[in-house]
């Protein structure tokens, strides 16, 4: 789950990382009022869950309250990377004498905690990571000892030379790897981590993505979802219980097991096809579940095809034809159906839906081909 950057700031002040003090704005009035609170001289900026925002126009320095409210006016007008932005946060505007990069983020390979560090950061980070990844320090981080002091000075020399400044630095991460881990996150970001005139060191961004396994264990975070940022139908896919991601092929697939979920996409791209998605529908054979499925499918336009497949083990392949009957009785579809299902019960599965006049199939191969074949004269 992402939280928006108002959301990480407040986890990072209270673990005690320095960053400007700010507040949110749903108008171009409430932006001009912080504004003036704030002292005049504000940054407005988009609060939406993606990266960029800088280079898309999403952030921008204000003189005074009246041009705080202009850049509000524009910001919230404004979609960044197909996400509309429905709020500004407004921060007092920092001086700045240099930018770096500090993250944190769980990675697969060592399975650990990874802190990676540049002393090359702002807005062109993913350039330095292409580009000089030699200007990007990796550190895994054991979590039964989390950071120890000496590592994270270790890295913050590699961003400061000067000794004050790199202890401060350090004393961020220690507080960033408390922040991450207290909270469940699989990413924890800072960029830009920034000195100003003064030397001193602070935080003026903040990314913190979630893992959704530690949301039970943390209602008060599950607490900040914002369901208007997300897309509508992985938002409607999550409230029916089901597992969906879209993607951008024309074939939509609807499984039971995420194996056999990636399975079939592996197959559909074998013969030809795109998968439109991923989506596990459990080992449930509701009919309301099928139905929820069927409308999250059918409301993305680039659909042409239907393939249902289905591993009949606990779950009987009839209670899911029956399922697939009730729910397109419910939704009408206007694509082809390809139904493949296999396993406990098939034969009176096929029975069931050939004479709702379906076409079902119990060989994956073929039922893949056919729905492949289906999109494309669709
Ligand atoms: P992102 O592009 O989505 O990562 O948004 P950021 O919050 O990182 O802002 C992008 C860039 O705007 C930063 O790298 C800074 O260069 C600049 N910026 C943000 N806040 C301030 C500020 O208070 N003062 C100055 N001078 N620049 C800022
Ligand atoms: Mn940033």
């Amino acid at each position: 789950m992402n939280l928006h950057e108002y959301q990480a700031r407040e986890i990072l002040r209270r673990h005690g990382i320095p960053i400007p003090e700010s507040a949110v704005a749903d108008t171009p009035d409430e932006a001009r009022a912080i504004a003036q609170r704030l002292g005049g001289k504000v940054v407005v900026k988009a609060q939406v869950h993606a990266g960029g925002r800088g280079k898309a126009g999403g952030v921008k320095l204000a003189r005074d309250p009246a041009e705080a409210a202009a850049h509000a006016t524009q910001i919230l007008g404004m979609t960044i990377k197909g996400l509309r932005v429905h709020r500004v946060l407004v921060a007092p505007t920092v001086a700045i004498t240099s930018e770096s990069y500090v993250g944190i983020i769980v990675d697969r390979a060592s399975q650990r905690p990874v802190l990676m560090v540049s002393p090359a950061g702002g807005v062109d980070i993913e350039e330095v990571a292409t580009e000089t990844p030699e200007k990007i320090h990796r550190l895994a981080i054991d979590p039964r000892y989390g950071l120890l002091p000496h590592q994270g000075l270790g890295l913050a020399l590699k961003l400061y030379r000067d000794v004050a400044q790199a202890r401060a630095a350090a004393d961020i991460m220690q507080r960033l790897y408390a922040a991450f881990y207290a909270a469940g996150a699989s990413l924890a970001e800072i960029n830009p981590l920034v000195t100003g005139p003064d030397g001193a060191v602070a935080a003026l961004d903040a990314k913190i993505v979630i893992d959704d396994n530690e949301l039970d264990r943390h209602p008060e975070i599950a607490a900040l979802r914002d369901t208007s940022a997300e897309a509508p139908s992985e938002v409607a896919a999550r409230e029916a219980g089901l597992t969906f991601i879209k993607l951008e092929g024309s074939v939509a697939c609807c499984v039971n097991g995420a194996g056999l979920a990636m399975a079939t996409m592996d197959l559909v791209k074998y013969y030809g096809g795109e998968p439109a998605n991923f989506l596990d529908i459990g080992g449930s054979s509701n009919p309301q579940k099928v139905v929820a499925a069927l409308k999250i499918i059918t409301a993305d336009a680039s659909v042409r095809s239907i393939l249902f497949n289905i591993f009949g083990g606990i779950t009987r392949c009839d209670d899911v034809a029956n399922g697939i009957v009730q729910a397109t009785q419910q939704l009408p579809l206007t694509v082809p159906l390809v139904i493949r299902l296999t396993g406990t019960n098939e034969v009176l599965a096929v029975q069931i839906l050939t004479h709702a006049g379906f076409s079902a199939l119990t060989d994956m191969d073929d039922a893949v081909k056919q729905a492949v074949a289906r999109a494309r004269v669709a």
